[in-house]
């Protein structure tokens, strides 16, 4: 089932031709909105024909004021003046897609005439709007193309999921468990700036306050927790109880931060080794698990890194889309290859094998050894996502990135992992991400494109770099 919320056509015309030439303008967006809306994740829905600013601006500061509407299409089905949409779109605060389109697809070369020409004019009439946009320094989204073209449509549904994600981002909100590993640069960031452009508020949260919500988890909830895990993993922990109890702790863990989370609004976390207060485990099942339920990820404290992978997976509908770090390296293999993974929090959205849950011991954090999923990643074409924060702006880093799944074992590390190439090879895809200042913890993605990041750094206003 579609969500209820819904994208608004604008069809852009003028007075000039007559009642007669609106109302087949009219006649013919109804048909392609219902067209476009079967193919499309979301709803359109089309307002009255624009013809003039008034009208322009009403349709404007309606969509701004309702919730449901993510975005506005706007075409110039005939030539409509762009005077007219000058304070229509200085007004407008939602995601823009100037679609340029015809509503035929071929020039009717028997029958065109002055009366086919005074109808259809998205010819002219839609670089008159591009100029416009272009003047205004919008950087609104253009797609060009036959509206029933399957390249068109799957380029507008990808456009659609962004802008969803980027109304979404203003809504999210990271608890930072323990705050950020000690002297590390890369986690490190100016929270007031990205809330102002991002929208994302990042608390502190002392341990002590998760504490209380890992008292108040029940007995009862953890044996129903545990059944869950059981139906949808394969417990590797041999019958032994010491290993039980571990599993048992990591849901305990995952139900009281789920719980804390949902409680106070966050839809992100962090948690950092370092301050793990009386927890007796670094959270590594608690944290797939919370993964797998749609909740943005960074670890030692990682705050955006947190916000950025919960806005992906929005984006994604948290489809193999996951918190990432590089690993280690293999210059021998053709190209070469990296091993990305983390020491337990790896995503299980990445997965290509049914995950199982072990429990090993961990060398780092001096607590008890802690349960995690361990998986193969999957095969195919991603990207990993960099944001950085330079004091004085923001940056997007992609690489263009291959990834694979049959790999040897490692039996003496026990952990998640997924491997990848970048597209340039390693040696020159290492190069330029860190001559570019790309993080070593990554959002790694095998279903958002790099043309998506280029969209969505544009309705942030944030530089983008692709390596590709
Ligand atoms: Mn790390």
């Amino acid at each position: 089932m579609k969500s209820n919320k819904y994208f608004v056509f604008l069809i852009g015309s003028q007075l000039l031709y007559g009642k007669q030439v609106l109302n087949t303008v009219e006649y013919q967006s109804k048909e392609m909105t219902s067209y476009l809306t079967s193919k499309l994740p979301f709803c359109i829905t089309l307002t009255s024909i624009i013809t003039d600013s008034e009208t322009a601006i009403n349709t404007i500061k309606k969509i701004n004021n309702d919730d449901r509407a993510v975005g506005v299409i706007a075409w110039m089905h005939t030539f409509s003046p762009s005077k007219n949409w000058i304070r229509a779109l200085q007004l407008l605060q939602k995601p823009l897609l100037h679609f340029s389109t015809q509503y035929l697809d071929h020039i009717p070369y028997n029958s065109i005439d002055f009366n086919y020409m005074n109808i259809n004019q998205s010819a002219h009439g839609d670089k008159e709007f591009g100029f416009l946009t272009y003047r205004l320094n919008i950087k609104n989204k253009i797609i060009c193309g036959y509206w029933k073209d399957s390249q068109t449509i799957k380029a507008i549904a990808d456009w659609m999921k962004v802008a969803n994600a980027y109304n979404e981002s203003f809504n999210i909100k990271v608890a930072s468990f323990g705050s950020i590993m000690k002297r590390v640069a890369v986690t490190e960031g100016d929270k007031i700036e990205a809330q102002i452009k991002f929208g994302w508020l990042v608390d502190y949260i002392s341990l002590s306050e998760l504490e209380k919500y890992v008292d108040a988890v029940t007995e009862k909830e953890i044996f129903e927790s545990y059944s869950a895990l059981k139906q949808r993993y394969t417990l590797n922990i041999d019958n032994d109880h010491i290993k039980k109890d571990s599993v048992l702790y990591q849901l305990k863990l995952y139900l009281a931060i789920k719980s804390f989370l949902t409680k106070n609004h966050y839809s992100a976390f962090t948690t950092n080794f370092e301050d793990l207060g009386s927890l007796k485990q670094l959270p590594g099942l608690a944290v797939q698990l919370l993964e797998y339920d749609g909740f943005g990820f960074g670890a030692e404290g990682d705050w955006k890194n947190a916000a950025l992978d919960r806005l992906l997976k929005i984006l994604s509908n948290n489809q193999k889309t996951g918190f990432m770090e590089d690993y280690t390296l293999d210059y021998r293999k053709k190209s070469g290859l990296i091993l990305g993974s983390h020491m337990l929090e790896v995503d299980p959205s990445l997965s290509s094998t049914k995950p199982t849950v072990e429990v090993h011991k961990l060398s780092i954090g001096n607590r008890n050894a802690p349960a995690r999923l361990v998986f193969s990643g999957s095969k195919g074409t991603g990207i990993c996502i960099s944001l950085i924060d330079l004091g004085t702006h923001f940056k997007f880093i992609t690489y263009d990135i291959e990834c694979f799944n049959n790999l040897p074992s490692t039996p003496h590390l026990p952990i998640a992992t997924q491997y990848w190439q970048p597209k340039l090879g390693l040696i020159k895809g290492s190069q330029q991400w860190i001559e570019n200042g790309g993080s070593h913890h990554t959002i790694l993605s095998l279903s958002i494109s790099p043309e998506q990041i280029e969209t969505l750094s544009k309705l942030f206003k944030v530089n983008y770099i692709r390596i590709k």
